[in-house]
C-alpha cells in the first residue's frame, strides 16, 4: 500500500466527520493572509487538499494525481487542519459535488462583482481539477467573466492536455507543478512547470525562477518557475537538498524496480 493511499486513510479518511459543513458558503472567492500580502490583488478559490469525507460520509479524492506532493503539502499542515477552515474547504467541495449547476452558477454570479473586474483569480490554493466535469464547470466560468483573469497550478496533466490545451481560454493562464503522477508526461522546454526548492538561492542556482514575490509570477513570469519549500518542519526534512520533481523521480524509479522485482526481472 503506497504511502499516499496510507496518508489520505491515516489521516484525511479519518477526518473528524465534518459534520457542521451542512451550511452552503455565501462567499466562494477569498484573500488568504499570502495572497492578501501579494503586491497583485488575487482572490482565490479552495477545496480539501487531497481528499475529504463529506458529511454524508462520501469520500471525495481532491487531487487525483497528487503523489509526492502529497508528503510536504502545505495545506495537509498547521492551520489548513484547524476544524473551521477544514470545514470551511468542505462545505466548498459538498456544494460542488452535491450541486456543479448551482455552484457554477453561484460562482458566476459572485465573478459578475465589480471588484473582480481586472483582478487575479486563482483557483485552487488547495485541491485540484479532480474530475471532467469539474473542469468543464470552470472553464464555462472562465468563459463567461473575460475581464477577470484565471490561473491555476496544477498536476492534472493528461486533463489539461485533453480539454484545456486545444483551445485555451486567453484569460487563464495555468503552470503544471511537478510532484505529481503524470510528471513523465512534462517537458520543460514546451510545457510551464514549477518545481519546489529547498531553498530560494538553490532555484537561482539551477536557473529556475521565483515566483516569491508574487505568486502570478507563477504562470506571467519567466519558465521553469521555483518555489522555495513552506517552511514546516517535515516537509523540509522529507525534501533535504532535493527538489520536489527529483523526490517525485526517485519514487518513480522505485515503484519500476519493485515491479521489476515482482515480475522477477533482474534489476
Ligand atoms: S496536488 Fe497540491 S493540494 Fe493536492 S496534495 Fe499535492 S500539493 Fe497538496
Amino acid at each position: 500500500m503506497s504511502r499516499q493511499v496510507n496518508r489520505i486513510q491515516g489521516t484525511l479518511f479519518d477526518l473528524p466527520k465534518v459534520g457542521l459543513a451542512t451550511e452552503r458558503p455565501s462567499k466562494l472567492l477569498m484573500r488568504n493572509s499570502r495572497l492578501r500580502r501579494d503586491p497583485e490583488r488575487i482572490w482565490n478559490w479552495t477545496l480539501p487538499a487531497l481528499a475529504a469525507v463529506l458529511p454524508s460520509g462520501r469520500k471525495i479524492v481532491t487531487c487525483p494525481s497528487a503523489s509526492t506532493c502529497a508528503d510536504i503539502c502545505y495545506a495537509l499542515f498547521g492551520t489548513y487542519r484547524f476544524r473551521n477552515v477544514l470545514e470551511r474547504h468542505v462545505a466548498n467541495l459538498r456544494f460542488v459535488v452535491e450541486d456543479l449547476e448551482g455552484w457554477e452558477q453561484s460562482m458566476r454570479a459572485e465573478l459578475a462583482s465589480r471588484r473582480f473586474r481586472h483582478a487575479a483569480v486563482r483557483i485552487h490554493d488547495a485541491g485540484d481539477f479532480f474530475t471532467d466535469s469539474y473542469l468543464a464547470a470552470w472553464l464555462r466560468i472562465i468563459a463567461a467573466r473575460p475581464e477577470t483573469f484565471f490561473y491555476a497550478y496544477t498536476k492534472e496533466v493528461s486533463r489539461f492536455k485533453r480539454m484545456v490545451e486545444p483551445q485555451p481560454p486567453p484569460n487563464l493562464a495555468w503552470v503544471y507543478s511537478l510532484g505529481g503522477k503524470h510528471d513523465a508526461l512534462l517537458d520543460p522546454a514546451t510545457d510551464r512547470v514549477a518545481d519546489v526548492f529547498p531553498t530560494e538561492a538553490a532555484i537561482s542556482q539551477a536557473g529556475w525562477h521565483s515566483q516569491a514575490t508574487s505568486d502570478l509570477l507563477a504562470v506571467q513570469g519567466p519558465s521553469p518557475v521555483g518555489m522555495s519549500v513552506n517552511r514546516i518542519p517535515t516537509a523540509v526534512r522529507l525534501l533535504g537538498n532535493r527538489t520536489l520533481g527529483q523526490m517525485q523521480q526517485e519514487s518513480d524509479r522505485r515503484k519500476r524496480a519493485l515491479r521489476a522485482s515482482r515480475r522477477g526481472e533482474p534489476r
